[in-house]
């Protein structure tokens, strides 16, 4: 089944509210087979609208229609797609007691005579009752195809889309005829590899995954591989995506930590426990992200002490016991600080396991040796010591971000080596 998505409210366009209502749309019609094949996001304009949905119903003859049907002068949509059908506006008795009933019960006294325009009705329209307020959802089909329209609002949206929008449209494939289908995706996690690089490694096994599709995600925690199976029986699609995933684990050897939403913090944490270890962190240019990060995961005490900021090179020297002479030799951003820091953090904690974290996040501080972004981790675990430098891009930010994903995946890589 493809559908059109036509967004509408000036807010949009403008760009102060992002259309998260036209994502939540493709995605829940996914699951159930339903392919957006366009988006369209026009103004609270009438001809605007009315040109929008008419095109989309041509190309598509099935369009999901969010926005504009508020109370309020600036609500037009329905007087727009009403016009596209010649459908008249009708008053609905029964939704009109169905709004004042809502209005008694809410006892804020009686209904505003501008809420009567939305018991307003094209004639022929089926109304998807809206118990979060007061505009309810609209299904209008004729000759030229079908239109839902939904209110604006994200939360009354999802609660029409979930409640009403999917059955209804699953009840119509399967009426026509169709098996019921869905188009479902698993996502690989990857990290400490680029995406080219990554792209590169599954070029060998990638057509042989047909009619699985493959999508390479950069994120600041690094590349998510999301697999998508369209539009099949549910089971055919989960035996094609496991033989996929089966298909790939090998290729993608280290550099997958989980799947789906899995926390690198929460996967070095399970690491721990399975090991029975803990964990201290010293950190300098994340400046507490990592331990941010693990202190996020519930239950994490079981196996994380706590660490240190350790951002002056004297906290260094005092705080984790690296020697002065080796910052001098060194620096403070070098692997072998890191890697005393580390060794320190665990002294102090009496730790099986530290990682330490010393960079420049910039914007200033880069030397042509150690331009920004340069970050050198230390990681010890029990009596195995281990320091890396990475030279990650982007701002302040974003150095700090991906150098604590860095910071906790050379943790999960020592410890998955053991
Ligand atoms: P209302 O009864 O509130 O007037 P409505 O159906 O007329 O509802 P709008 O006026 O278009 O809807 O929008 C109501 C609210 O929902 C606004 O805060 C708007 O920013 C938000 N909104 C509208 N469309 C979207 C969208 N596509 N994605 C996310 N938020 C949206
Ligand atoms: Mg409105």
């Amino acid at each position: 089944m493809d559908l059109e998505v036509v967004t509408i409210g000036t807010e949009l366009l403008l760009g102060f509210t992002v259309d998260s209502n036209a994502a939540e749309i493709s995605q829940a019609l996914a699951s159930i087979g339903g392919q957006v094949s366009r988006r369209t996001t026009v103004g609270d304009e009438r001809d605007a609208i009315r040109a929008a949905v008419a095109d989309a119903l041509h190309r598509a003859r099935f369009v999901i229609v969010t926005g504009g049907l508020g109370p309020t002068k600036d609500d037009i949509t329905k007087h727009a797609v009403a016009n596209i059908f010649q459908a008249p506006l009708e008053l609905d008795r029964d939704y009109l007691a169905t709004l004042e009933r809502r209005f008694e019960k809410l006892g804020r006294g009686p209904m505003p005579e501008t809420n009567r325009s939305q018991a307003l009705v094209p004639r022929g329209a089926i109304v998807l009752p809206n118990p979060r307020g007061t505009a309810p959802g609209l299904w209008l089909e004729g000759a030229v195809g079908a239109v839902v329209m939904l209110p604006g609002v994200p939360h009354e949206m999802r609660w029409l889309l979930t409640h009403e929008v999917v059955p209804l449209c699953q009840e119509r494939i399967v009426r026509g005829g169709g098996t019921p289908s869905m188009t479902r995706s698993r996502t690989l996690r990857t990290t400490g590899i680029s995406e080219s690089q990554l792209a590169v490694d599954v070029q060998a096994v990638e057509p042989g995954l047909a009619p699985i599709t493959l999508a390479f995600l950069p994120t600041l925690g690094g590349v998510d591989l999301r697999l998508t199976a369209w539009s099949m029986p549910q089971a055919q699609a989960d035996t094609a995506l496991e033989a996929a995933v089966a298909a790939l684990r090998p290729v993608l050897e280290m550099h997958v930590y989980g799947e789906g939403e899995t926390d690198l913090a929460a996967v070095v944490l399970q690491a721990l426990r399975r090991d029975k270890l803990s964990l201290a962190v010293a950190e300098s240019c994340t400046g507490g992200l990592l331990g941010g990060r693990l202190t996020a995961i519930p239950g994490s005490s079981d196996c994380f002490a706590g660490g240190v900021i350790s951002y002056a090179n004297d906290s260094k020297v005092r705080d984790l016991g690296v020697s002065p002479a080796l910052i001098d030799e060194f620096g403070a951003v070098s692997e072998q600080v890191a890697e005393a820091m580390a060794v320190g953090v665990c002294r102090r904690f009496e730790t099986d396991v530290g990682v330490a974290v010393t960079g420049i996040a910039g914007p200033s501080g880069g030397t042509p040796e150690k331009p920004v972004g340069t970050v050198c981790f230390g990681a010890k675990v029990r009596h195995k010591q281990r320091a890396i430098t990475r030279w990650i891009p982007g701002g302040r930010q974003e150095i700090r971000a991906r150098a604590t994903q860095a910071g906790l995946d050379a943790v999960r890589r020592m410890l998955q080596h053991d």
